[in-house]
C-alpha cells in the first residue's frame, strides 16, 4: 500500500492548498463550457435560491487545524505541521455566546480537537455552565491511542457526557488506512474498545457515532446494509456504537488534489451536479448551523471556513456579534462544492439531510 504524506497540502507547498487555485480547479470542467449549470443557477432553478439561515441550532467551533494524522481526504488540510489555534480569549468567548446564541448544540472540530491545550477544561466550563447542552466533539480515534496523555479521554469524555463523533470510513482495515493511514483501523478499534467499555454505545447518555464515506469518486450508498456489516464486525471486536452516519467526501483541500491528480475530478463532480437533491438543499446544515473558525472568523459552514468564504453581511466576527437574531437575517454564500451537500440523500456533519 502507498504511504500518504506526513504532511498537510501547505506544508508541502501544494497549488490545492490556496482557495483561490481550489475554486479555479472547480470551477472548470462541465462548469466552465456551461454543460453544469452553477450551484446557485441550480437553487433558482428549484425555486431554492438564496438560501436563508433559519436558526442557529449548532454552534459548531473550529479549535485548530493541527492533527495527529494526515487522511488522503481530508478538507481541512489538517496535519501535525499545523499551527492555527483557538485563543483563550475566544475560547471564552464562546462560552458566552452559547447562551446568548440560544445553540443547542456544541459541536467541537479540528484538526484534532484533543490537541488544543485548553480542550478539557474548556469542555468542564461549558458542561458545568450549560448542564442541558448537547456537546458532541469530532474525534479521529487514534488521538486516544496516540499519547499517554490522551489516554483516559473516554474516561473524560464520559463524565462530561460528550456526544463522539468518529470517522471510520469501512469496516474493514484496507479501505480505511488507505485514506487515512497506515495502521489506522487497527488503532481505531482499540480506541472504540476503550469507548465501549466506558459505556459509549451502550448507556443511554454516551452517544458514539461513526462516520462513513466512500474511498472513490462515488456516493454513499447502502446505508442499511453497510449499517449491518459495521455492526457485525464491530460486536465481535467487543465495540458497540449508536448509529452509523454518511458523509460524501466534500471537493475541496486534499480530496479534490486527489481528485485532481488521479483523473477522477470531472467523473465525481458530475455524480455530484447529477444527483442534485432538491429535498437535500432543502436541510443543508448552513440553515441551522454556524461555524466558527479559529480566529474568531465567522462562516456558513466548516467548508466554506476552509475557502475562506466569509458570511455574507456586516458582521463576520464573533468578537463582532452584538444581535444574534440579526445574524440569521442574511443569505448563505454557495459556490459550486456546495454540490457536495446536496447530491443524493445529502450529506452534512450530522449525515444524511434529505
Ligand atoms: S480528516 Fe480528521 S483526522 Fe484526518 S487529517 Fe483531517 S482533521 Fe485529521
Ligand atoms: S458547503 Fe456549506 S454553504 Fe454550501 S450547501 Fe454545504 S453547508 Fe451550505
Amino acid at each position: 500500500m502507498a504511504s500518504l504524506p506526513h504532511k498537510s497540502l501547505r506544508a508541502r507547498g501544494g497549488e490545492l492548498a490556496a482557495p483561490a487555485a481550489q475554486f479555479k480547479t472547480l470551477n472548470a470542467a462541465g462548469f466552465a463550457t456551461g454543460e453544469w449549470p452553477a450551484f446557485s443557477a441550480m437553487l433558482e432553478r428549484h425555486g431554492l435560491a438564496p438560501l436563508r439561515p433559519k436558526s442557529i441550532e449548532i454552534f459548531q467551533i473550529n479549535v485548530g487545524y493541527v492533527c495527529n494524522q494526515v487522511c488522503a481526504h481530508c478538507h481541512v488540510d489538517a496535519g501535525p505541521d499545523r499551527r492555527e489555534q483557538m485563543s483563550s480569549e475566544l475560547l471564552a468567548l464562546v462560552e458566552e455566546a452559547l447562551g446568548a446564541s440560544g445553540a443547542s448544540t456544541l459541536d467541537i472540530t479540528g484538526g484534532a480537537p484533543e490537541m488544543h491545550p485548553e480542550f478539557r477544561a474548556f469542555v468542564e466550563r461549558v458542561r458545568a455552565r450549560y448542564p442541558e447542552l448537547e456537546i458532541i466533539v469530532r474525534s479521529n480515534l487514534t488521538i486516544l491511542e496516540a499519547h499517554a496523555k490522551y489516554r483516559d479521554l473516554p474516561e473524560f469524555f464520559a463524565a462530561q457526557r460528550v456526544r463522539v463523533v468518529s470517522s471510520l470510513p469501512f469496516f474493514r482495515a484496507d479501505r480505511t488506512d488507505r485514506q487515512r493511514g497506515e495502521g489506522v483501523f487497527e488503532s481505531s478499534l482499540r480506541a472504540l474498545r476503550r469507548l465501549t467499555e466506558v459505556g459509549y454505545g451502550r448507556e443511554e447518555e454516551l452517544v458514539l457515532d461513526l462516520v462513513h464515506n466512500p474511498a472513490g469518486a462515488f456516493l454513499p450508498n447502502h446505508m442499511e446494509a453497510l449499517e449491518a456489516n459495521y455492526r457485525e464486525t464491530l460486536a465481535a471486536e467487543s465495540i458497540a456504537f449508536n448509529q452509523l452516519i454518511a458523509i460524501a467526501n466534500m471537493p475541496i483541500a486534499r480530496y479534490l488534489d486527489y481528485l485532481e491528480a488521479s483523473g477522477n475530478l470531472e467523473d465525481y463532480l458530475e455524480v455530484l451536479v447529477d444527483g442534485f437533491n432538491p429535498a437535500a438543499a432543502r436541510g443543508v446544515m448552513c440553515t441551522n448551523t454556524l461555524s466558527v473558525g479559529w480566529d474568531g472568523r465567522l462562516f456558513d459552514c466548516d467548508f466554506n471556513q476552509m475557502l475562506e468564504l466569509p458570511l455574507a453581511g456586516p458582521v463576520r466576527r464573533l468578537q463582532d456579534v452584538e444581535d444574534w437574531a440579526a445574524l440569521n437575517d442574511r443569505n448563505v454564500v454557495v459556490a459550486n462544492h456546495c454540490y457536495g451537500c446536496t447530491a443524493g440523500a445529502g450529506s452534512s456533519c450530522q449525515g444524511a439531510t434529505a
